[in-house]
């Protein structure tokens, strides 16, 4: 055989802190961290944009998330990827992707797949099965009104929201349930699974193969078995559901957030150790085939996560810190000659055609990223600042308004840190050296050549942006976006696919 094979995991929420080579306390990720010792680690990689829709432009087709403006979700009809180039150079290609509707064929994500599964008709059919019946819709009015009137003081309105959540916490714990039938995702195994059913059934032609799994992402129903496994099996589904609809709550105070945060972190980590297991088991299956030899894998996230460290939860863009924009990035190949960490930023904009250099297959030309196997794999590696771009606090980019949102960026090296919104005035600079929380900006007058330098950064890169956006890209996406608003009106279905992509939209 020739060419080699790649594998490229991406597991959505994943801190870079959590996986095993970065020295987590806790033996979350023992799998990883054995791979660790015969990869290349990143230790300081930078994901483009944040969430989902903003980090995935860069990791498949090497392109800044807002590169084709604004208008343009997902990859655009046509564009470019990773996928797609390596179909035409012969690879077999399939995706297996847990659910996240911005990963779907809707936003592009399909194109350069043979197989693509992102496991989305069953979330359809569950949003039939949870329709509500017309004696609730009464009480739905009823409460409405209830609400309404009980929001003209602060007093009331806090009484209401406390009340209303203990209402619905004892409604929801009639009855039984488990943590299968409370998770939103399918969980790690149901992915890998699929994926290696593919593999016992492909040719001995290369290979591309994605996965994208969804377990670290909220609400966090990690699978039993994991939670026994990490000696945490106290958390009983009925306390997870507390937990997950507690930290949802916006009417709390973050000192009462708080006191659920470990145990929310606890259910989080179980996601991230069941995916672990689950990766060693499909290296077994590439073992079994005899493919393990010769396939580049990877593993990789497309965005952090926070737990109140800057007073937020989840993965909102509203400010691009360290817990959101650092990720763990592990590459192993059997013909490296050096393993080990490169220390340097690394942005994932570089990601996929340093991969396509390290299969032999050259990168089309609209990737905006280098490759860089060749440098790093002997050993060497430039230090590179890292732009992270995404739209202020762009929670549904299904959303007008979201989407009208000012510009936020970061332009980050491995000392320093500018964080420019652009809706406000000036912007924030941390020495991440002396200060790695980021809990306190420099004052302008310090450090006033790493600020020019860092602007310089900043502009060069949006000059960028603009020469090279692709016009004709930009305008295929938004008619795809047309097509699909006029498609799903008329489709008796269409509001409950639209509501799906919406409802996770606050999440990505
Ligand atoms: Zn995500």
């Amino acid at each position: 055989m020739d060419r080699r094979s790649l594998v490229l995991v991406t597991v959505d929420c994943l801190r870079r802190d959590r996986v095993g080579f970065r020295g987590y306390s806790q033996p979350l990720t023992p799998f990883v961290e054995s791979l660790a010792k015969e990869s290349i680690v990143f230790s300081d990689a930078i994901v483009a944009g944040a969430p989902t829709y903003f980090s995935f432009p860069a990791i498949m087709a090497s392109r800044y998330p807002l590169g084709l403006g604004r208008e343009v979700l997902g990859i655009a009809p046509g564009e470019a990827t990773i996928a797609t180039t390596l179909q035409e150079a012969g690879y077999e290609t399939a995706a297996f992707i847990a659910a996240n509707p911005y990963l779907s064929a809707r936003f592009g994500y399909d194109q350069g797949f043979r197989q693509f599964s992102d496991f989305l008709d069953s979330r359809l059919s569950d949003a039939t099965v949870n329709w509500v019946p017309p004696a609730w819709a009464a009480w739905t009015r009823l409460n409405r009104r209830l609400e309404r009137a009980t929001r003209r003081t602060k007093i009331t309105a806090a009484v209401y929201d406390e009340l209303y959540f203990r209402y619905c916490q004892w409604r929801s714990s009639r009855g039984d349930c488990s943590m299968d039938q409370l998770r939103r995702y399918p969980a790690a195994d149901i992915v890998v699974n699929a994926a290696c059913a593919w593999l016992n059934e492909l040719s001995g032609r290369p290979f591309f193969l994605w996965i994208h799994l969804m377990d670290p992402h909220h609400p966090y129903y990690p699978p039993q078995e994991a939670l026994q496994s990490l000696g945490i099996s106290h958390i009983t589904p009925r306390r997870a559901r507390f937990l997950n609809s507690f930290w949802n709550r916006e009417d709390v105070s973050s000192r009462r957030l708080q006191r659920y945060r470990k145990e929310v972190m606890e259910l989080y980590d179980a996601g991230i150790h069941w995916v672990d297991r689950q990766l060693s088991r499909l290296v077994d299956v590439l073992k079994v085939h005899q493919r393990w030899s010769e396939t580049v894998f990877v593993v990789t996230a497309d965005h952090g996560e926070e737990f109140l460290e800057h007073g937020n939860r989840y993965h909102s863009p509203s400010g691009l810190t360290e817990q959101l924009i650092r990720v763990p990035l592990l590459v192993r190949a059997s013909d490296v000659s050096t393993f080990g960490i490169v220390q340097e930023p690394f942005s994932l904009l570089h990601l996929a055609p340093t991969l396509l250099e390290s299969l032999g297959v050259d990168a089309p030309l609209s990737f905006r990223g280098l490759g860089m196997w060749k440098d790093i794999s002997a050993g060497s590696s430039a230090n590179r600042p890292a732009i992270v771009e995404c739209l202020d606090a762009c929670n549904n980019p299904m959303s007008v308004s979201d989407r009208m949102a000012p510009r936020l960026m970061a332009v980050r090296d491995g000392d320093y840190k500018l964080v420019l919104r652009f809706g406000a005035s000036g912007e924030d600079l941390y020495n991440l050296k002396v200060d790695p929380e980021e809990s306190l900006p420099l004052p302008a007058n310090i450090a006033a050549k790493e600020r020019v330098r860092l602007l310089q950064c900043a502009r060069d890169h949006l000059q960028n942006s603009r020469e090279h956006r692709d016009a004709g890209l930009a305008l295929r996406a938004r008619l795809r976006e047309i097509r699909q608003r006029i498609d799903l009106k008329s489709s008796p279905l269409g509001a409950s696919r639209d509501e799906s992509a919406v409802e996770i939209g606050e999440h990505g």
